[in-house]
């Protein structure tokens, strides 16, 4: 039985928290800095991430999620020094498309849960953020300073980081390698592309993703773009146009 919670060290003061116990295995990130730690997402909210991160780090944790969806905001309780992206404060705030029905039912097909867990306790978090963040932002950790990129296209405040000295993206559920979601309603096929665009130029030397394994290299960052690219020219960049499969990675639209 896999343990809940993977620790992986980057870095000296950079660590992956992974959930492999999630069919997409949701990892999140942890930058400490001379004067706070970023956590990067929060994971399910099944077990108690904070717990990991303390093993990890004694400075004050600032919690901010690539996006909302329930599986990058579950530790978010644990911390009330959270940041969220302006286009997405509604889904905080009880405004979230899905029932918590449909939610609890995600949770149970999508994870192999701990023996005795009660899926009627599952919550989705709900709060108001310290911080709302706008493309260019800058998260100053003393030390170490991570820019907010707007990245919509998987959701609308979706947002990628970027660390320039260390050239580390973390990437959300923007990139990762298997299929992209692009076919929601609250999706933006057409904002996916622009998303790609823009990080597509970085000079980037480490990627990070939100889901599945974190054996990817930064140049899928340029065939995402052109592949999405192809798909706007042949028109079939829009909802319902289908699964795309290239091969390490495919896009559901
Ligand atoms: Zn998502
Ligand atoms: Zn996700």
């Amino acid at each position: 039985m896999k343990l809940w919670f993977t620790i992986d060290q980057i870095d000296t003061d950079t660590y992956c928290i992974s959930e492999y116990r999630h069919w997409e295995e949701t990892h999140c990130y942890l930058l400490e800095g001379k004067d706070r730690t970023l956590l990067i997402d929060t994971g399910l909210g099944i077990c108690n991430i904070a717990n990991e991160v303390r093993k990890l780090t004694d400075k004050p944790v600032i919690a901010v999620a690539t996006h909302i969806h329930w599986d990058h905001i579950g530790g978010h309780r644990y911390y009330p020094e959270f940041y969220a992206h302006e286009a997405e404060l509604d889904w905080l705030s009880g405004r979230f498309p899905l029932t918590m029905d449909t939610i609890r039912k995600m949770v149970i097909d999508h994870c192999d849960l701990p023996e005795g867990y009660n899926v009627n306790t599952y919550e989705v978090f709900q709060g108001t953020p310290k911080r709302v963040l706008q493309d260019g932002d800058f998260i100053d950790l003393g030390d170490r300073r991570i820019t907010v990129l707007h990245t919509p296209g998987h959701s609308p405040g979706h947002m990628c980081f970027w660390e320039a000295e260390r050239e580390y993206l973390f990437t959300g559920d923007l990139v990762y390698k298997d299929t992209l979601f692009a076919y929601y309603p609250s999706t933006d096929p057409q904002a996916y592309l622009q998303s790609l665009e823009k990080i597509a130029e970085l000079p980037v030397k480490r990627v990070f993703p939100g889901h599945h394994t974190l054996n990817i290299q930064p140049e899928i960052l340029i065939r995402m773009r052109d592949a999405f690219r192809q798909l706007d020219l042949q028109g079939k960049l829009h909802h319902g146009s289908g699964t795309f499969d290239y091969g390490d990675w495919a896009v559901w639209l």
